[in-house]
């Protein structure tokens, strides 16, 4: 501050000493005009100063900032300092701001910022996703323009938002939306949408699930419990009926006991804790063995044959491997018709170990394959019931194939026959 008092002060001091020197030795006049010329020049100067401060503050650049002496060079230095330090601060808050976009374009929500009438402010890209909207054009537009649907309008018209909107949105029926208003900041607020779509899937599966373990399992109880109140009622029964009921009775029990565990197997392989125990499976045996159950199964009315054309063996859980092979047999036995053909095969295809059954039997139309996998799936529910099926079957096998990253292939031809493969990775093959 001296320093610039100084800088004011000396040429005053001097010009006024040159003036008295000129007053002195020749006139008052002549030392009047000394003073007004000085005058005029550090007028002059003062306002070219200002001209060049009002020309740089139109684009106030740190590279354009003009060069000055005297005490202009202290308020251009000063000002020079405001503009780093704003520089700087412009800086920090553009890195600031560039985190959190980032950051909320990480957001596995969508957020959106709502004005007091319903324009949008701002919206991050899942947010785009879920209403369709065009980061260019949709900004400061009425979100109730471009989100038509009656029941979102109403729900941003509520006072109380502590329940989320549930909401299939209309430019995308495959979504459903939970959307949640926030009110903040006075008059803002902030609209947060979430993909809830595969959870409600989930909850319908579920609901699904029981509903049809439900009326598996009664449909058996039902002609039970009605046996036993027919034998209640009638103690005088003859034996052949008797017979005939415990018979009937017992199949409707080993129903009910398939089915049970088949569901106890399917929660097991679902149980994504159970770690797959692997070893190494020798398939000539496991070949043996289902060879032999199948036997049993179709009870010498179907010719089964076995090709091994692979020495190579499987690294996997034999008890599982041993379940699905075993489901597939028995599907082809239970729907192939007496005498037809059931070929059983262990092949490699382009080095990938195959375990395919190929039968003759009924086939499946091409538009039930893609669904066979699903629980409780059936093409013909009554064939299923009177051959013990349990509509579980490949269910299971596709969730062992899973647990050993094998594909399930399915070709089929209605009334030609069918085949089923799991091809299993080369990972798994033991030479
Ligand atoms: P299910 O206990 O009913 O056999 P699965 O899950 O094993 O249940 O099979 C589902 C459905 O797929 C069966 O109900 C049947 O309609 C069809 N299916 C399975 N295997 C065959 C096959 N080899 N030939 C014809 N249809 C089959």
């Amino acid at each position: 501050m001296q320093d610039f008092w100084l800088r004011v002060s000396l040429p005053v001091v001097f010009s006024t000493l040159a003036a008295l020197f000129l007053w002195g030795l020749f006139s008052a006049t002549l030392a009047l005009w000394f003073m007004v010329i000085v005058l005029l020049i550090v007028m002059a100067y003062r306002a070219r100063q200002l001209l060049k401060l009002g020309e740089w503050l139109n684009d106030a650049r740190i590279e354009t900032i003009p060069e000055a002496g005297g005490i202009w060079e202290e308020v251009f230095s000063q000002l020079y300092k405001m503009v780093k330090e704003h520089n700087q601060t412009k800086q920090e808050l553009a890195a600031e701001l560039h985190h959190i976009e980032q950051a909320t374009a990480a957001l596995p929500e969508g957020v959106a910022i709502l004005n007091e009438s319903h324009r949008l402010e701002w919206f991050n890209p899942l947010a785009q996703q879920h209403f369709d909207l065009d980061a260019k054009h949709d900004i400061m537009q009425d979100i109730t323009y471009l989100v038509r649907q009656p029941e979102f309008i109403d729900y941003l018209h509520e006072s109380n938002f502590n329940d989320p909107l549930i909401m299939i949105p209309s430019r995308h029926d495959d979504l459903v939306l939970s959307i949640k208003l926030i009110p903040y900041g006075g008059n803002k607020r902030l609209l947060i949408s979430r993909d809830i779509t595969q959870f409600k899937r989930i909850e319908a599966m579920r609901r699904d699930f029981v509903a049809n373990v439900s009326h598996e399992l009664r449909t058996p109880l039902t002609v039970v419990s009605g046996f036993v109140e027919n034998l209640q009622d009638m103690p005088d029964l003859n034996q052949d009926s008797a017979k005939r009921a415990l018979h009937l009775m017992a199949e409707q029990t080993r129903r009910m006991d398939n089915l049970v565990a088949d569901l106890l197997t399917l929660s097991r392989l679902e149980n994504e804790q159970s770690p797959l125990n692997e070893e190494a499976v020798n398939i000539q045996e496991l070949f043996k063995e289902i060879y032999q159950d199948g036997k049993s199964l179709s009870g010498e009315r179907h010719p089964l044959r076995m090709e091994i054309a692979s020495s190579a063996n499987l690294l996997g859980n034999r008890d599982e491997l041993h379940s699905a092979f075993g489901n597939l047999i028995s599907n082809a036995i239970r729907y192939t018709p007496e005498g037809g053909e059931i070929l059983l095969r262990w092949f490699e295809r382009g080095g990938q170990p195959v375990f395919a059954v190929q039968d003759s039997g009924i086939g499946i139309a091409p538009q039930h394959i893609p669904r066979l996998t699903e629980r409780f799936y059936r093409v013909d529910r009554s064939r299923s019931r009177e051959t013990g099926g349990t509509g579980l079957g490949l269910a299971i096998v596709k969730h062992i194939a899973m647990r050993h990253q094998a594909k399930l292939e399915i070709s089929s031809e209605e009334g030609k026959g069918s085949t089923f493969a799991l091809i299993f990775p080369l990972k798994r093959l033991l030479p």
